[in-house]
């Protein structure tokens, strides 16, 4: 079983041909919203990658509330451990432009009251195969669901995103890191990409980089590093995309696939996330992932 810590929000995304600068006002061209968060992006995608799910997290008793905790529970994702609690679920104001460029607001609502340490929460952690981790969610539910699992051998998977410092208390607990390009070099402070793996590498036993339309990148201590190519796909919104990555991740090593194995299985996941817009609305379904790994 996996178990997902972290946020369940609404994505507020609108359309337009260019963003506006500040004190500007624009047309837009759409508006849509998708549930989403990172937390909620992971648990869809490893449900619908054919994992056994439970999500722990909160939404608000809002009108944003209901259609996120739906969509979780329509994807098989075990919503028990989901709170509701008065005030605002979570939202994420995006603005994406004809270039693909978007900018994003955060208002952590609802995720901000995530304890990690709520009646059941430490029973559904400690029954996982793997907790996965962001950091969307309060650090402290993030070190509390950590400490949890260590004490009995869940694995941590950590997606240390939005960038921000990791105290050691979380670290010292983590199994494997995620982090895109971007987030490894601002976590590392240096800019070379081996020397970002080393960084990694003397905290966190095994660390996978995404590299984006490049792929990803493979390594533990004592081990050859491993370079998994992505599926040559078009791309037309990559949001998500990591988050895809990791939850297919997840379900693909929980079934004991070989690291290469699994590393392929999660690409294609987030390369069939990549052609599809929005976060949630964008993710496979397993068949649709073993269709494109079987080429
Ligand atoms: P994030 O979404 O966290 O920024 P990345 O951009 O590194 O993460 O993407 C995560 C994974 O998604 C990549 O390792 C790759 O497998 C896949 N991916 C991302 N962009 C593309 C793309 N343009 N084409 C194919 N696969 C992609």
């Amino acid at each position: 079983m996996i178990v997902v810590l972290g946020s369940a929000s609404m994505d507020l995304t609108t359309y337009v041909a260019v963003a506006p600068a500040l004190g500007e006002t624009v047309m837009g061209r759409e508006f849509r919203t998708v549930p989403g968060g990172k937390g909620a992006n992971q648990a869809i995608a490893a449900a619908r990658a054919g994992g056994s799910v439970a999500m722990i997290g909160a939404v608000g008793d809002d009108s944003f509330g209901e259609p996120v905790r739906r969509t979780l529970a329509e994807s098989g994702v075990d919503v028990a451990g989901l709170r509701t609690v008065p005030g605002p679920t979570g939202t994420a104001h995006i603005v994406v432009d004809d270039d693909g460029g978007n900018s994003i607001v955060v208002v952590p609502s609802a995720n901000a009251t995530i304890t990690g340490t709520e009646e059941g929460d430490a029973e559904r952690i400690a029954a996982a195969d793997f907790l996965l981790l962001q950091l969307e969610a309060p650090m402290a539910a993030a070190i509390a669901g950590a400490e949890v699992a260590r004490a009995n051998g869940t694995k941590v998977v950590l997606t240390p995103a939005p960038t921000q410092d990791l105290p050691d208390a979380l670290l010292s607990n983590v199994d494997i890191i995620v982090p895109n390009e971007h987030e490894a070099r601002a976590l590392s402070g240096v800019d070379d990409l081996d020397k970002t793996i080393e960084w990694l590498l003397d905290r966190v036993p095994v660390a996978v980089v995404t590299l984006g339309e490049q792929g990803c990148l493979y390594a533990a201590r004592g081990e050859e590093q491993v370079r998994v190519p992505a599926f040559a796909v078009t791309a037309v919104d990559t949001t998500a995309a990591g988050d895809t990555f990791v939850g297919a991740l997840a379900v693909a090593l929980g079934e004991a696939k070989p690291v290469v194995e699994a590393l392929t299985w999660a690409s294609a996941a987030a390369a069939l996330a990549v052609q599809r817009p929005g976060a949630s609305s964008s993710m496979p379904e397993r068949a649709e992932i073993e269709a494109l790994v079987a080429g």
